[in-house]
């Protein structure tokens, strides 16, 4: 790493330059690290669907593997693929610098309960109650394509990772000026070291868990951008082993 020495004192013009630009070089090292690190995390996570892709094609043309078993995981290894292709390309689009969001008025109450309605079934399936307090009053601006894409992926984790037979709650309001939206499950948790860690991308605090649910570590990452895109706030509480708390704040038209 370059660094820059000053014999004379710190307070000086070239000690304080010297000083800035160390400052300036190591936060840019920072950044290179960081992108080091998620070029070789989406190389792994491309590269896990695939090894199970070729190894199950191989095992069913060696005859090792039944045919049908062997398809129907290729598929769903394939399926994941998608995902992980199509969450990257959302990343890298809403982390550009010249995206654009739609600012249209958004009825925030309608759209999170078409949302819930997509989830029915899956949250059938656990046997999870859902309710619903939905201020109708509450209008939002924004891109509702994206902010349905946010309480998507907020809802999907909250039946992912919820105990069975238990309640999910989704609350909108007002919060002062702002609306506010509120999503709790009764789930397993985030301890609360691993909170802070949740938004960023690919983390999981159980991996093979997450695998195993389809999950591809992008879904906070990708909330989090969109809604930092529209200048609200996205906060995340929990209690390991009982549940977890999302809260969404937004302006309202
Ligand atoms: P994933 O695709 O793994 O669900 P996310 O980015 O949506 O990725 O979430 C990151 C991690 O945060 C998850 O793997 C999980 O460990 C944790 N998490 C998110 N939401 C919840 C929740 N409602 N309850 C418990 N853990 C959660």
């Amino acid at each position: 790493s370059l660094r820059i020495s000053s014999t004379r004192s710190r307070k000086d013009e070239i000690g304080q330059l010297a000083e800035s630009f160390n400052t300036l070089s190591s936060s840019l090292e920072r950044v290179e690290e960081k992108r080091r690190e998620f070029l070789a995390d989406v190389s792994h996570e491309l590269r896990t669907p695939l090894s199970y892709m070729k190894g199950y094609a191989e095992g069913v043309e060696e005859g090792v593997i039944d045919p049908s078993k062997g398809l129907s995981i290729i598929q769903k290894e394939a399926n994941r693929l998608e995902r992980l292709v199509n969450d990257l390309l959302d990343l890298a689009q809403l982390e550009g610098e010249s995206y654009v969001m739609k600012d249209e008025p958004i009825a925030f109450a309608q759209l999170v309960y078409e949302v819930v309605e997509q989830f029915r079934y899956l949250a059938a399936q656990k046997r999870l109650q859902v309710h619903l307090d939905l201020d109708e009053d509450v209008i939002i601006s924004g891109d509702p394509d994206r902010i349905e894409q946010v309480i998507r992926n907020l809802l999907d984790n909250a039946i992912k990772y919820a105990h069975e037979e238990t309640t999910i709650s989704l609350t909108i309001g007002r919060e002062g000026s702002r609306a506010q939206f509120i999503l709790s499950d009764q789930g397993i948790g985030i301890p609360e070291d691993k909170l802070a860690l949740v938004f960023e991308r690919f983390y999981r605090v159980n991996k093979s868990r997450s695998r195993k649910k389809g999950g591809t570590g992008l879904g906070l990452a990708i909330a989090s951008q969109i809604i930092k895109k529209h200048g609200g706030t996205i906060d995340i509480t929990s209690q390991e082993l009982k549940g977890t708390t999302v809260t969404i704040t937004l302006k309202t038209l």
